[in-house]
């Protein structure tokens, strides 16, 4: 390759970065990355109406977390190819599309949307489906665009699509792909009334100013890909490449909607359960690209040298939450301390107040559940259990709990615990050693009454270690209760 790679990742800011969003960044990062190329990070704002507070600056601020960094920006911008949000960029399509209205490829509309939706009404009536524009406006007369200009009408600007041609790309993912300008279901606006561009048409503009190379997108664009290359040809620029990646899908085979809330999304939610940008990376990597050699984790160095657009598959990508859960356990269990230290506190202040703790103590807790841990906020529920127990509702544990038996083992285990001057673990073993031979019991009927007794629960992490956690003050407390 000769010319110098760019790709764009051109988000809309009327959401946070959605995990299909974050794939094809990914993607066309990693490509450019292999290449020596540029990722332009481009804001599709014209749908004002739907844009969010905050959506671009987090969608930019996601990508960078994930190791996704943009070479130009608005925050970093090439004063060759700036501005990079559209709404700062109307002159530039106005100029290309009164282009195109000059070279007869496109026409001033002056229908409003309620006459359109009247005739297509009445066409239904008469039998008639139609779901293309019907012309009106393509011969207008002097006299007639006169008249509409008078009413106060604004035109939008349509282009004018050539009948009887075919239009065939050859996508970087599926092959040679065709179809014909009569699939495009009409002559379709590209600037709107309000001198606002369609997607369609300003996503041509940008991409050709500012020397896009290839383009990868999911499959959803698929069927504007012939109308944006409709527009190049009439500009008579070359398009960039297209790659459209497959579909997401849930385990059951069904398309990801955002409304799906079965499976989280959006790269805020994932960061806030602690998911760690290692994993995440790694599972969109492998969400629609399968590897040579069946590697299972990956640094962004070693997936920008093996990155091969080819391997990008052509059936849809399942999201198996399983396997994100697994892939983040594992980067987990490779945190250095204080890594786990920070990356686990923000979970731990939810439950217990760390003030009063050195970090070896937080850490002695939190490394009680690294092992077990999918993602951070799963240490929650079972700390929780522990600082804040729960009542016992069940009747046989009720029973166990208040049980004569049970309160022997209570005022015996209080007694050998007072007369500890120091708790470490190797003393609490010989706490639970002399409780047995003293009270006589041992295994579940020892330890389940305290277990239940100081987290109202039957089950969690080794019994010493709740102890431990509580302090000798605490168990007491609730053991005498
Ligand atoms: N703004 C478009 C989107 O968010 C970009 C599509 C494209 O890559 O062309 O879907």
């Amino acid at each position: 390759m000769n010319e110098k790679i760019r790709v764009r990742y051109a988000p809309s800011p009327t959401g946070y970065l959605h995990i299909g969003g974050a794939r094809s960044a990914l993607f066309n990062y990693l490509f450019a990355k292999k290449y020596h190329g540029d990722l332009v990070f481009r804001v599709e704002d014209t749908d004002i109406e739907r844009n969010i507070d905050g959506g671009e600056e987090s969608q930019y601020n996601d990508l960078k977390w994930l190791g996704i960094i943009p070479d130009e920006s608005p925050y970093e911008p090439n004063e060759k190819y700036a501005p990079y949000r559209q709404m700062e960029r109307l002159d530039i399509y106005r100029k290309y599309a009164e282009q195109l209205v000059a070279q007869g490829d496109a026409y001033y509309c002056y229908c409003t949307s309620e006459e359109l939706e009247e005739r297509k009404e009445s066409q239904l009536q008469a039998g008639i489906k139609a779901t293309k524009y019907d012309r009106k406006c393509l011969n207008l007369t002097k006299e007639q665009i006169e008249r509409y200009k008078k009413e106060g009408r604004k035109p939008c600007i349509r282009i004018r699509l050539k009948e009887n041609h075919t239009i065939t790309f050859n996508d970087l993912v599926r092959g040679k792909v065709t179809f014909t300008c009569d699939d495009l279901g009409g002559d379709f606006v590209i600037m709107k009334s309000n001198g606002i561009p369609t997607y369609n048409f300003a996503v041509v503009v940008d991409d050709h100013l500012m020397d896009i190379t290839h383009v990868f997108r999911g499959e959803e664009h698929l069927s504007n890909t012939p109308k944006q290359i409709a527009i190049y040809e009439m500009l008579n620029w070359k398009a960039p490449q297209f790659g459209h990646m497959t579909i997401i899908v849930n385990e059951n085979g069904k398309k990801l909607s955002k409304r799906d809330h079965n499976i989280l999304q959006f790269m805020s939610q994932y960061r806030e359960l602690g998911y760690l940008k290692e994993a995440i990376f790694n599972f969109i990597l492998l969400l629609g690209w399968t590897p040579e050699n069946n590697q299972e984790f990956f640094t962004m160095k070693e997936a920008i040298e093996a990155f091969d657009p080819k391997r990008l598959s052509t059936s849809p990508s399942t999201f198996d939450p399983k396997a994100l859960i697994f892939m983040n356990s594992h980067y987990i269990k490779q945190l250095s301390d204080q890594d786990y230290l920070e990356f686990i506190k923000p979970h731990m202040v939810k439950v217990m107040d760390l003030s009063h703790l050195t970090d070896e103590q937080i850490l002695q807790i939190a490394n009680l559940y690294k092992e077990e841990l999918g993602y951070g906020e799963q240490i929650v529920e079972p700390l929780n259990n522990i600082m804040n127990p729960k009542e016992i509702t069940n009747e046989e544990e009720l029973k166990m709990v208040s049980s004569e038996l049970a309160k022997k083992v209570y005022a015996t285990f209080i007694n050998e615990l007072n007369s500890l001057s120091e708790i470490t673990k190797d003393n609490l073993k010989q706490v639970f050693k002399n409780v047995q031979n003293l009270v006589g019991v041992k295994g579940k009927d020892l330890y389940m009454p305290i277990r239940l007794k100081l987290t109202g629960v039957s089950h969690g992490i080794e019994l010493i270690n709740i102890v431990n956690i509580l302090g000798k003050d605490e168990v007491i407390s609730r053991l005498s209760k």
